[in-house]
């Protein structure tokens, strides 16, 4: 089976700290014609299954857990029946999302850790907690697809946001240069919001 990367934009809205504002997302699935993961449930449950086109779902992987990025993510758990992954730092942000219940919907059901490998359609998916812009924020890297899916913590342009609760900008940075600048410069940046970069481009514009 060929691998393959699908893609949608969704349009929705992000919260935190009592301010609300419009934002597009990007959907990404990974895997190939029988079998995919997806990478972060923005908005809408429909979208992501156009995305999806009835092939199996192993795992809901998210990036992190503002409430752009993983509202639908226990819906969508209900219509694939797969598990979702999150980084455990993340806790405070998905309680905010979601509550703080400690049972049923309400929690996500496996932790992510840094370094752990997913298998889907052929293609490793790595993890890198990145740290910075959210505490639990991670990149799944796929060295074979010569790619890596970064979230909120790298875009075309940049770091991610810092300005907003439970987000740090040195430890951003460091996370950017150690785990990410570790990677080949070709590497094409899959962001969470707006256009693909590489990680040659990022590097020449942040330094180091
Ligand atoms: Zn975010």
């Amino acid at each position: 089976m060929t691998a393959r990367i699908d893609h949608a934009v969704v349009s929705g809205t992000f919260s935190l700290d009592g301010e609300t504002f419009d934002v597009d997302n990007n959907i990404w699935v990974v895997g190939d014609d029988e079998e995919c993961v997806v990478i972060d449930a923005p908005h809408s449950v429909p979208a992501i299954l156009d995305v999806v086109a009835g092939r199996r779902v192993k795992a809901i992987l998210l990036t992190h857990a503002h409430d752009d990025h993983c509202r639908v993510a226990p819906a969508l758990r209900e219509e694939v029946v797969a598990p979702i992954f999150l980084h455990p730092d993340d806790k405070p942000l998905w309680e905010l999302t979601r509550g703080d219940s400690e049972t049923g919907d309400y929690l996500w059901d496996l932790d992510l850790p840094d370094g752990w490998e997913i298998t889907v359609g052929g293609v490793v998916l790595r993890v890198l907690h990145t740290p910075g812009h959210a505490p639990g924020a991670c990149c799944f890297y796929a060295p074979s697809l010569g790619c890596v899916f970064t979230g909120d913590t790298l875009f075309n342009g940049g770091p991610g946001a810092t300005g907003r609760s439970y987000s740090d900008r040195p430890l951003l940075e460091e996370s950017i240069r150690t785990k990410l600048f570790a990677l080949p410069d070709a590497t094409v940046v899959h962001t969470g919001h707006g256009d693909d970069t590489t990680i040659g481009a990022e590097r020449a514009l942040l330094g180091g």
